[in-house]
């Protein structure tokens, strides 16, 4: 069994119904976090998750939105732990530049705990694993393979393959189409991806939103890759502009004119199994 919560479906920009980029992916014996964005431990909680449940927490790239709230796992993670529990980090080169900042930031708060709580004698314990594309590692039950993705100029950006328990599932991060992805998502049960409406953007008249159209994928663009690759389940996630309610069939019946697989999207906890 696997199952996928879309977390966090929103963007960088701040939606009072959406967390930022995150989805958990849960198998029989692991539970696996790709990317901290806005709100996630909010999402995790929402989802029966708690920090020391983790397996491991993937980073697919190093924008600010997949990675807000990653001093929020981290700390979590350190004090729900009845024992030190290396939380396990991994993500693409720069990772542990990213990680190490946030522990220095958080070393007065890290400080006062310590002196605070007498069975508390150290801080975070943070595991980092810099990964590159057509790697392999096994994390847990299961067996994680990198490809790179092409969200340039953001570089080095990865996508994940999860599996464990006779399915598959890949985390598709953001970016635009491409033949390694391609080739990641080859008969994978399922395939999350982060999406943009390029129709919508292209009516808004400000040159810093125009630039997001060159490295996302748009919907149609998602849905096209998931039928190239005879994905099962395509998982819609990211939704810039967000997704009002009542548009969610206008944006599957765009993804449905490339992809006769099943379509998933919706609120934040958005969960399917696979
Ligand atoms: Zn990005
Ligand atoms: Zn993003």
């Amino acid at each position: 069994m696997m199952t996928v919560t879309l977390l966090g479906t929103g963007s960088p920009i701040p939606d009072p119904r959406r967390a930022g980029p995150s989805t958990l992916v849960a198998t029989s014996a692991d539970r696996f976090l790709i990317d901290c964005g806005r709100g996630v431990l909010m999402r995790l909680a929402g989802a029966g998750v708690l920090p020391p449940m983790l397996t491991g927490v993937l980073v697919t790239h190093l924008h600010s939105d997949h990675l807000t709230d990653l001093n929020d796992v981290i700390t979590t993670h350190w004090i729900m732990n009845p024992t030190p529990t290396p939380l396990r980090i991994v993500g693409p080169p720069r990772t542990r530049e990213i990680v190490d900042a946030t522990l220095a930031s958080l070393a007065p708060d890290v400080s006062y705990r310590i002196d605070h709580h007498d069975d508390l004698t150290q801080g975070p314990l943070v595991e980092v694993t810099e990964v590159a594309p057509g790697d392999r590692l096994e994390l847990g039950g299961a067996i994680i393979t990198v490809a790179a993705t092409d969200h340039r100029p953001v570089e080095p950006t990865v996508a994940y393959r999860i599996e464990a328990d006779d399915r598959t599932v890949v985390l598709g991060g953001d970016g635009v189409p491409s033949a390694g992805l391609d080739e990641l998502c080859a008969g994978a049960d399922g395939y999350v991806q982060t999406v943009i409406r390029d129709d919508i953007v292209r009516m808004v008249p400000n040159a810093r939103f125009q630039d997001i159209l060159d490295y996302h994928s748009t919907v149609e663009d998602a849905a096209r890759t998931a039928a190239r690759a005879g994905v099962g389940t395509l998982f819609l996630t990211h939704y810039i502009p967000g997704l009002a309610p009542g548009q969610e069939d206008d944006w599957r019946g765009r993804a449905a004119e490339h992809f006769t697989g099943r379509i998933i999207l919706g609120d934040d906890l958005t969960a399917a199994d696979l």
